[in-house]
């Protein structure tokens, strides 16, 4: 049995009750490989639909990224509207943009309509650590505004002292419609959902062979589900052998998250007063925000090709008190990697490997929101309106350079490179 890895989320989800392993033949109209956020968006919004939907999911209800992230609503892709329209035509581009707050939207209908107890908590804070990132973040409020966000508000270096308790940074953005939740227990509710409304899912079901085709079947030890469309939503934790030309569209990388035991109220208000939750503005981000218990939860740093660490505490601390250094004594509760799936132009793989079988992957470390986005896009695209999936799925996407086995390094130094540049504030 894999269960959940020990984190905080774990230690405080609302349902620990597991459903079935398969056993046997199942049909279904979608199969869907991987029960992370991708997939269960996929699957709540087709069963919606009427769709007869299958999740089958290796390990656990949110085993993957998604039972491990910061939990943190970010608005946008992890490219934004600034890059979009200079490296698209106008129209897919325009497409591309309509988009960026709809997941963010998603998530909060969702928590709505199926009443779902995930501590959710409207606010998130883009962070400049110099002055020019706070010159693109006014650059993005103006993007995000032509776009339709009123909720936005910039920060100046006192107005960004009374949402963070730090001397970190020189400025911000304020976004009210971004916002943070408990993760793993959002994905439990939506898989609840899903099941309420018929759907079926069975954990500690690993796919181990796929037939593509106009009959897809996916087979796991012991059972196999027919369907009529196959959906692989494995992202970063799909093994490499299962559809090998996804593996060679993206590389693993893991993060990692700390949390600290719980803080007094006094200390939690001088850390983040309004609870919201803040990302900064580097290429190699560090991103916090408060648990439901006042614990600082707080996350940061890149390995790449997924390896764990020696030591996540010795990793994450330096950073967590660069920013907070009144947290030196504090002590850590838990410590954990989840791993993320990047690509190369940093924007989500949405595609067909043939008319039957879809994949959603490649999220590039910003997918809470673009996940369920992407649920709803496959959903209008089975049920024969492709045009916004297909603003995705026609993307180019290159494999990154230097074949399997100089990838990583390559990529870690363009990181490396990137991570220069922001500490020289190029
Ligand atoms: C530590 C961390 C922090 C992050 N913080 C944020 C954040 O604050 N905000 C944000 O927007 N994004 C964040 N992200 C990114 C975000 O979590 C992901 O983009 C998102 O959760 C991806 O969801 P997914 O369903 O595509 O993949 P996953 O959640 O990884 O789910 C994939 C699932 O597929 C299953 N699976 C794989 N192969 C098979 C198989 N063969 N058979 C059956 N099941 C299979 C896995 O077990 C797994 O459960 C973070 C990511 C990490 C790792």
């Amino acid at each position: 049995m894999t269960e959940h890895v020990n984190s905080y989320y774990a230690a405080t989800a609302n349902r620990t009750l597991a459903y079935p392993m398969l056993e046997g033949e199942v049909e279904a109209d979608v199969c869907i490989v991987g029960a992370g956020f991708s997939g269960l968006s996929s699957g709540l919004h087709l069963a919606e639909r009427g769709f007869k939907v299958v999740l089958l999911e290796s390990a656990r209800v949110g085993f993957g990224a998604t039972g491990r992230n910061g939990g943190q609503i970010v608005n946008s892709y992890s490219r934004d509207v600034d890059v979009i329209r200079k490296r698209y035509r106008p129209e897919v581009a325009e497409s591309l943009c309509s988009m960026i707050f709809e997941g963010g939207d998603i998530i909060r209908e969702r928590i709505a309509q199926y009443n779902i107890d995930c501590a959710h908590r409207p606010g998130g804070v883009f962070a400049a650590l110099n002055h020019k990132q706070m010159a693109e973040l006014e650059a993005q409020k103006g993007h995000w505004e032509g776009l339709g966000n009123d909720q936005l508000e910039l920060l100046d270096q006192d107005g960004i002292r009374q949402v963070v308790g730090t001397e970190a940074y020189v400025g911000g953005l304020l976004d009210k419609r971004g916002g943070h939740i408990h993760p793993l227990n959002l994905a439990l509710g939506e898989a609840e959902a899903i099941t309420q409304l018929g759907g079926r899912i069975f954990e500690q079901s690993p796919v181990t062979r796929i037939e593509k085709g106009a009959n897809p079947v996916a087979y796991t030890e012991h059972g196999r589900v027919k369907a009529k469309y196959l959906v692989l939503a494995g992202n970063a934790y799909l093994p490499g052998g299962l559809e090998p030309s996804l593996g060679r569209k993206a590389i693993p990388c893991g993060t990692q998250v700390v949390t600290t035991a719980p803080l007094s109220e006094d200390q939690a208000r001088a850390l983040l007063p309004q609870n919201y939750c803040v990302e900064d503005c580097n290429y190699l981000l560090d991103y916090y925000r408060l648990t439901e218990d006042n614990r600082l939860l707080f996350g940061g740093g890149v390995v790449y090709g997924a390896r764990e660490p020696d030591s996540i505490e010795r990793l994450i601390r330096p950073k967590m008190e660069a920013v907070f250094p009144q947290l030196k004594d504090v002590q850590i509760d838990y410590s954990w990697t989840g791993n993320f799936l990047l690509t190369y132009s940093r924007m989500p793989q949405f595609g067909r490997l043939d008319d039957h079988t879809y994949y959603l992957q490649g999220y590039s470390g910003h997918g809470v929101t673009c996940t369920h986005l992407a649920g709803r896009l496959l959903a209008e695209a089975l049920s024969g309106q492709a045009e916004r999936f297909d603003a995705f799925a026609t993307l180019p996407h290159i494999r990154f350079p230097g074949g399997r086995h100089l990838q990583i390094p390559l990529t870690a130094l363009g990181a490396a490179y990137y991570s220069l540049r922001d500490k020289l504030a190029l």
